[in-house]
């Protein structure tokens, strides 16, 4: 499709349009393949996921066509890659059916199938799906090439759709789980980016045998460092979303951009400091005056934006989470954005059994966690009043440059004189006072293997 968007050669976009209604039509295409091989297969002592092909083949999204599916299913990585394709298709080509099928699958998928951190496919079993609000932190996939297919799939259904809920899902994936999957120096990477770690458990303990409590150098199946470096090169196409109706804003790093509009060029400069600062500038450069519509994203995560152009209260029009500003732009023009970054309290829909009672902290973009380095060992044994006021400190050593935040907690202490593993009536210690330090979850394991933790239970 994006050979057909550049040539606009009918075959092209024909072919890609096979690919995906052909899918899951009966007699199946997989049946044949094995028979064909003499009932032999590749992924020989897998396990059932993996040849999911032969016997379930929702897993390879070919049970049935796409235009029956109504859920996310199977293998992450390659169900948000195909809906990608399908989102363009259905975009290039007005096709109703198929930006129904997009819109169904991908409701499905971010609201009930999705972490916090904008992680997907919570099973390391087949890499895959499991079933609505079924998200366990500590043994979850959440792979970072899932995670990058999200935001693919959010790109084309923003372009298609001019919707800010599809860059809120964009930026949670590439701010928390994509940034999370590389090391702070660059070198480490994560395959699997769980939301709660217990290091001394995962050696004894197999339904954690894909979990790694600190980045790899480099890994066997290496899809995922290759992934995150061109996701970080291409930005661009995600940071913006042109389209014939309006230049679409959809976070605010820090860059320069050029845009043909009507065969002129608008020229402009984001500055800030995001996404730690509230504060944004957008400085056009363009010598000629430009008329066009900016569509600027109001983040769902910030209650109350302010926006002026030239210093003045900005006019214009809030349409699917973007305000529209249409005016002549030129040399000059400043618009400035004021984004509060509250830190905010997020409580799960109470079908996710494993963040029942529990709390998680996000600032702007950004989801923190508690970290051992800050906060000692055993952190199931801290809690969060809701009373408890946030203050943010600045970040020291490898965390320098991002925006801590602490608050008054509670621990349970773990008693230094053996205790019955159980007692009767009464818990055995009384909960203590303790500061809780959290970090930003994209930046754990940055200072050696240690315990970590999203959900906190909320005292
Ligand atoms: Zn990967």
């Amino acid at each position: 499709m994006r050979l057909y968007e550049v040539t606009r050669e009918p075959r092209y976009q024909a072919l890609a349009s096979f690919f995906v209604e052909e899918r899951g039509q009966q007699p199946y295409y997989y049946d044949i393949e094995f028979e064909k091989r003499g009932g032999t297969r590749h992924w020989i002592g897998w396990g059932e996921a993996w040849p999911g092909m032969i016997k379930d083949k929702s897993y390879t999204h070919a049970h049935k066509p796409l235009s029956e599916q109504n859920e996310a299913v199977g293998h992450a990585v390659r169900s948000v890659y195909l809906m990608t394709g399908l989102a363009h298709i259905a975009r290039m080509t007005q096709d109703e059916e198929k930006r129904q099928t997009c819109l169904r699958i991908w409701n499905n998928m971010v609201q009930r199938r999705m972490y916090i951190t904008g992680g997907i496919g919570s099973q390391g079993i087949g890499e895959a799906f499991t079933s609505d609000y079924d998200l366990p932190n500590d043994t979850a996939y959440g792979e970072s090439c899932a995670s990058i297919g999200l935001m693919m799939f959010a790109r084309r259904m923003l372009e298609m759709e001019g919707d800010a809920h599809y860059a809120d899902v964009m930026e949670r994936a590439f701010y928390n789980t994509v940034l999370g999957g590389m090391a702070l120096d660059g070198k480490h990477f994560f395959y699997v980016n769980p939301l709660e770690t217990h290091p001394k458990s995962i050696p004894h303990n197999h339904i954690y045998d894909h979990i790694k409590p600190v980045r790899q150098r480099w890994f066997g199946c290496a899809c995922c460092p290759p992934n995150i470096a061109r996701t970080l090169v291409a930005i661009g196409h995600y940071l913006f979303t042109p389209r014939q109706d309006a230049l679409f804003i959809n976070f605010y790093a820090g860059s320069e951009a050029q845009f043909t509009v009507n065969d002129r060029t608008l020229a402009l400069k984001i500055e800030g400091n995001y996404p730690w600062d509230e504060q944004v500038t957008i400085r056009f450069s363009q010598p000629q005056t430009v008329e066009h519509t900016l569509a600027l994203r109001l983040p769902e995560w910030c209650e109350a934006p302010q926006v002026q152009v030239n210093g003045e209260a900005a006019q214009g029009e809030t349409i699917k989470g973007y305000l529209h500003l249409h005016r002549q732009w030129q040399e000059g023009d400043v618009i400035t954005l004021h984004l509060p970054m509250t830190i905010r309290r997020v409580y799960a829909n109470p079908l996710v059994r494993h963040a029942a009672g529990k709390v998680a902290i996000q600032r702007g973009p950004l989801v923190y966690c508690l970290e051992e380095a800050d906060n000692g060992t055993e952190l199931h044994n801290l809690s969060l009043p809701k009373t408890s006021v946030f203050r943010e400190i600045q970040g020291v050593g490898v965390l320098k440059g991002k925006v801590l935040l602490q608050a008054e907690g509670l621990r349970v202490p773990t008693a230094l004189e053996e205790k019955p593993l159980y007692s009767f009536d009464n818990r055995q210690t009384a909960a203590e006072k303790q500061t809780l330090t959290f970090i930003p979850w994209f930046s754990w394991a940055n200072r050696g293997e240690g315990e970590m933790r999203i959900w906190v239970d909320e005292a």
